[in-house]
């Protein structure tokens, strides 16, 4: 790329000054958001190749049928559904529990999953690796 040097060359009446480029974007920004409003936040973190007010949901009943429905986002998402293929009942496989039998778990934090998992002798081990690795690849 070759850079312009604006300042060596003649100006002229046709070329507009920096201060009224600059004065242009600004009027052409506020026009742009006054003719199109921000649109309300919500809209922007949905995926865009969605359909912004459908919600997909996967079931599988007990004989090992899966199957997808949408939903409207509006309506209270069911956590069963009558299979399809059999007439079953087919539970959500998103891992939602029945709204009326929601087991109260207690919660448990990734140190505490880790500590079901390994000793502190175990992690006192692979942390003292984790670091001569990280030392041998610094
Ligand atoms: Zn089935």
């Amino acid at each position: 790329m070759t850079p312009t040097t604006r300042r060596g060359r003649k100006e002229t009446t046709t070329e507009a000054s920096p201060e009224a480029e600059r004065l242009a974007t600004v009027t052409r920004l506020v026009r742009d958001a006054v003719d199109n409003p921000t649109p309300s936040p919500s809209s922007t973190d949905r995926d865009e190749t969605a359909a912004p007010d459908r919600v997909t949901l996967s079931f599988a009943c007990e004989h090992g049928h899966t199957f997808d429905l949408t939903f409207s986002s509006e309506a209270e998402l069911p956590a069963q559904w009558d299979c399809p293929h059999c007439g079953k009942m087919a539970d959500r496989t998103d891992g939602t529990p029945h709204p009326d039998e929601a087991p109260a778990k207690p919660v448990r934090n990734a140190w505490d999953r880790l500590r079901e998992r390994r000793s502190i002798d175990d992690l006192d081990a692979l942390l003292s690796e984790r670091i001569e690795e990280m030392r041998v690849a610094a």
